[in-house]
């Protein structure tokens, strides 16, 4: 799979412009195989230029899908339209304390996983963050590697999720936190796309998710989107999950349960 070049792609959410870098997706590399995309989709939440450039940078060579924004704002925004699977946050944020974000998503019964990037001198705030459901923190300035041993950690304590397989129609069962797609227990191959918009939809079951929350899902992988992009992908699932996983709400877009 050829890696896509960095872009900068101008999404409108909600009626709010934001401008989110997005970066290559290099799916096939660093020792992952046809059906092992076991990469995280990561929002990084940091308005210190420089760190959130080596982190970002340092993540997608390893693999990983990153989303990244300097304010809780966007942050927000982001997580509305994407189930990330870890959150990387700073505290100390232009609009606001990253915290207060971290008690929101919990109040909503958010489960995301988080990990706050904090100062050396704020062990207040990092307790503080603990109490507010972070699952772990790293002092700055902290070694990349050590963030990767970090986010492995808490992806593998996610995965032990008591629930990561859902049922489906036609004997398929999808494994959450694996990403694995079955049908009848034998495996089948997904792409990281189609692996995204499914993902999208069997985490909201009963759903209909518009083509335009569809699509949401597939730019981080810096997938070319067309008008029917989103079409072409359900019927490649469909050509190998069957045809009755996902439904078709006409005029809405799609759902899957319910
Ligand atoms: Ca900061």
């Amino acid at each position: 799979m050829a890696a896509f070049p960095d872009s900068y792609l101008k999404s409108e959410i909600a009626g709010v412009q934001a401008v989110v870098r997005k970066g290559r997706y290099s799916g096939r590399s660093h020792g992952r195989h046809a059906g092992e995309d076991r990469f995280l989709r990561i929002l990084l939440v940091e308005d210190e230029v420089m760190l959130a450039e080596a982190v970002r940078d340092h993540l997608l060579a390893a693999g990983e899908a990153v989303d990244h924004t300097e304010s809780i704002h966007d942050a927000e925004i982001m997580i509305r339209g994407t189930n990330y699977d870890v959150l990387l946050l700073d505290l100390n944020l232009p609009d606001g304390h990253g915290i207060d974000l971290l008690r929101a998503l919990r109040r909503n019964g958010s489960a995301m996983p988080c990990i706050i990037l904090t100062a050396q001198d704020q062990i207040s705030d990092r307790i503080e963050g603990l109490n507010a459901g972070a699952d772990d923190y790293l002092v700055k300035p902290f070694d990349l590697n050590e963030l990767s041993a970090r986010l492995s950690a808490v992806a593998r304590r996610y995965s032990g999720n008591p629930n990561p397989f859902v049922a489906l129609a036609g004997g398929v069962e999808v494994d959450l936190a694996g990403r694995v797609v079955m049908i009848n227990g034998a495996q089948i191959d997904v792409t990281s796309r189609e692996w995204a918009l499914l993902d999208q939809m069997v985490r909201r079951p009963g759903q209909t998710l518009s083509k335009r929350q569809l699509e949401e899902a597939l730019y981080e992988f810096g997938a070319e989107i067309e008008s029917n992009t989103v079409e072409v992908y359900v019927s490649r699932l469909r050509r190998k999950i069957g045809k009755d996983v996902i439904k078709t709400v006409r005029g809405v877009g799609y759902r899957v349960g319910g």
